[in-house]
């Protein structure tokens, strides 16, 4: 396994606005069903809320995403979780978009700290 890990940083305004999109998402396409679905895949949001267990393919998927989620530049090792409501969204991010607080192109996200 090559660092599967999941980081925990203060994160930007934008990177909150696209974990909130992908959650609301993954609500609309349901769960997995288990008691500890509370994650969700900002790769995929379509695949629904899953728990730990269920989720092993689609943390996969993310840690072999190359790119940026959100610009495409080379990601940063392991994962960035966001907390979402009442779950938390897995995302690939680079240095520059987890920290960014510069106007999403996501509207709705008035909070600016
Ligand atoms: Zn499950
Ligand atoms: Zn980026």
């Amino acid at each position: 396994m090559a660092g599967e890990r999941i980081t925990a940083v203060r994160l930007g305004a934008v990177i909150r606005a696209r974990a909130a999109a992908a959650a609301t998402e993954a609500h609309t396409s349901g769960s997995c069903g288990h008691p500890a679905a509370g994650l969700v895949s900002a790769l995929y949001p379509a695949a629904g809320v899953w728990c730990p267990d269920c989720g092993h393919d689609a943390v996969s998927d993310l840690l072999l995403t190359y790119g940026c989620l959100m610009c495409g530049h080379p990601a940063r090792a392991g994962l960035t979780q966001a907390r979402a409501g009442e779950v938390d969204v897995l995302l690939r991010t680079c240095g520059c978009c987890l920290t960014a607080d510069s106007p999403a192109p996501v509207p709705g996200s008035p909070d600016p700290t």
